[in-house]
């Protein structure tokens, strides 16, 4: 108590941002000449199918590299771009850098399934549906090799304009996955309008469940809904290998965490399947250790 009333005495804005307390808050324009300057980058998290160790895709998570302020994650700027109305640009450049990722890799002969964070702002006019349809054409890309991540984070106006463009993005054979599954808005009523492929329990539901009853109830209860709507199921949030025998005794497809990588820089990501082979290969299938 002494030493808190002593911070709290000290305390201002600026002590509070060293210790990492506040985080700063960025304007929209520096935000649009971030976008303009190629200063969001692209890192790739691996999703693993849990039964077989083999890597099945990447999820492209984006980062800002600030000139000055080092690398900002995306929840202090991703509300900025949807409440400036850049959110359009910003998943513009992301979804291009990750097509030139995925047509390089595809060249190299590494099949990657590659998914992209979609806003639901982006889901309010034909702008997404276009350059989506024409970016992966133009890397020679195959939509059902692109996995569309949709996250709610509040209710929308108009639900119809979503849904019909996702409907036609699935006819095209884009997989449609639905985020951060139990949170939010991220709900049944979604499951029920629109024609997912994957369900993402989310993190909360994952890590320690194997520990927790009422977080082994959610998980369980939203893998099996998963299943009976006959959507792949990937669990976020995999920290360590208690997590991931939870995974492996339950069933789940596709496994996506720290215990496997965290987000990597796409150069990383051929030495990093290389290890991870070797870890399957030693901890998993020799001591029969997960069977
Ligand atoms: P998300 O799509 O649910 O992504 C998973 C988040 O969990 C990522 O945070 C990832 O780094 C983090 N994570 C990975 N493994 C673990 C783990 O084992 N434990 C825990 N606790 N967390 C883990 P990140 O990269 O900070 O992204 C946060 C959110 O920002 C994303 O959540 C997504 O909703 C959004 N986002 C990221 N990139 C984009 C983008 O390009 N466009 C849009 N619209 N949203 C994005
Ligand atoms: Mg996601
Ligand atoms: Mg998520
Ligand atoms: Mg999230």
């Amino acid at each position: 108590p002494d030493a808190l009333s002593a911070l709290l005495e000290k305390w201002t804005p600026q002590t509070a941002d060293a210790a990492g307390l506040v985080k700063k808050t960025y304007s929209a324009d520096e935000l649009r000449i971030a976008i303009e300057n190629g200063q969001l980058i692209n890192y790739y998290q691996p999703k693993v199918a849990v039964a077989s160790g083999e890597v099945v895709g990447v999820e492209t998570l984006v980062r800002w590299r600030h000139p000055t302020d080092g690398i900002i994650f995306p929840d202090q700027f991703i509300g900025i771009a949807e409440a400036a109305g850049l959110i359009d640009d910003l998943t513009r450049a992301v979804f291009a850098g990750a097509m030139t990722q995925a047509k390089a890799w595809q060249e190299r002969q590494l099949r990657l399934r590659i998914a992209v964070n979609v806003s639901m702002d982006n889901l309010a006019s034909l702008n997404f549906l276009n350059f989506v349809t024409e970016l992966t054409e133009k890397a020679g890309v195959a939509p059902q090799n692109v996995v569309l991540e949709v996250t709610e984070t509040r209710l929308m106006q108009d639900t119809r304009a979503p849904l019909e463009i996702l409907t036609r993005l699935r006819l095209k054979r884009f997989r449609l996955s639905i985020d951060d599954f139990g949170t939010g808005h991220s709900s049944l009523a979604q499951l029920r309008d629109i024609p997912f492929d994957e369900l993402k329990i989310d993190q909360g539901f994952v890590h320690r469940a194997w520990a927790n009853e009422t977080l082994r109830a959610m998980y369980e209860a939203s893998l099996s809904l998963a299943r009976q709507l006959g959507m792949e199921v990937v669990a976020e949030g995999v920290e360590d290998r208690n997590d991931w025998d939870l995974l492996y005794r339950t069933g789940c497809d596709l496994a996506q965490g720290v215990f496997m990588s965290r987000p990597m820089l796409a150069a990383d990501l051929p030495g990093w399947i290389e290890r991870w082979r070797e870890r399957v290969r030693t901890e998993f299938l020799a001591g029969g250790d997960a069977n």
